[in-house]
């Protein structure tokens, strides 16, 4: 994000106080009493599926482990995430920053080579201003001291896909929406941690992941704000 539009959302939270948009109070764009409730994910997300607790996996997804701090069905989580985005980046690094603060104890690997963020289309980024994922990738670094490189250009995003989130939760039907729409152009280093806000089904991240470990990737892991449909 520029300077310019990092000034612009400085001002705007100056002009425009924030409010919880979880429970309404003003204060904060997340109140500490909100973020203390979120459903923690206690269980081991499947790699293959991402389910949690005991199932029957048919799950072909390529990751060597996947981390999440919610879950996406979690209504004060999700109403956060999907909301934050239209304040403006600062208010999204804001939140975020806070909520990986309390809860950076949640997060068990480091062992990485690189953090990668899930690149949006440049249409998508032009529109928006600001990839969310990347701030997330930028907060992880800082908040749980990850010693390694943010390589934020080494995944490209080529087709510009309909939203993930316009398709129904297929996980079928989101696969062939996202097929071939990343490549890498410089060698990937072994071992990779992708970063996005929200993984529903994993088709996207997965796809994401068959390109890394295409590329030069030994093992990809997955971590996110908030997963599941
Ligand atoms: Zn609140
Ligand atoms: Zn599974």
């Amino acid at each position: 994000m520029t300077m310019k539009n990092y000034l612009k959302d400085l001002l705007a939270d100056i002009f425009f106080p924030a409010f919880c948009i979880s429970c309404n109070i003003p204060g904060e764009w997340w109140c500490v009493d909100c973020r203390s409730k979120v459903h923690k994910v206690n269980e081991k997300i499947c790699s293959k599926c991402l389910k949690v607790g005991e199932h029957e996996c048919e799950g072909v997804l390529p990751f060597a482990c996947v981390q999440a701090f919610g879950f996406y069905h979690d209504p004060n989580l999700r109403s956060v995430i999907t909301n934050i985005k239209f304040k403006g980046a600062y208010a999204l690094e804001g939140v975020v920053k806070e909520f990986i603060k309390e809860n950076r104890r949640l997060l068990q690997f480091r062992n990485v080579d690189c953090l990668v963020p899930l690149p949006l289309s440049e249409k998508r980024l032009k529109d928006r201003g600001f990839n969310q994922a990347l701030i997330v990738a930028e907060v992880l670094k800082q908040v749980c001291c990850i010693d390694k490189p943010l390589r934020k250009n080494l995944l490209k995003r080529v087709l510009h896909s309909e939203p993930q989130s316009s398709l129904s939760n297929d996980y079928k039907l989101r696969s062939c929406n996202i097929l071939d729409s990343f490549y890498c152009d410089s060698e990937v280093p072994e071992r990779v941690l992708l970063v996005d806000d929200v993984v529903t089904t994993g088709a996207t991240a997965g796809e994401a992941a068959r390109v890394l470990l295409k590329n030069g990737a030994k093992e990809v892991h997955l971590i996110c704000l908030a997963i599941g449909a």
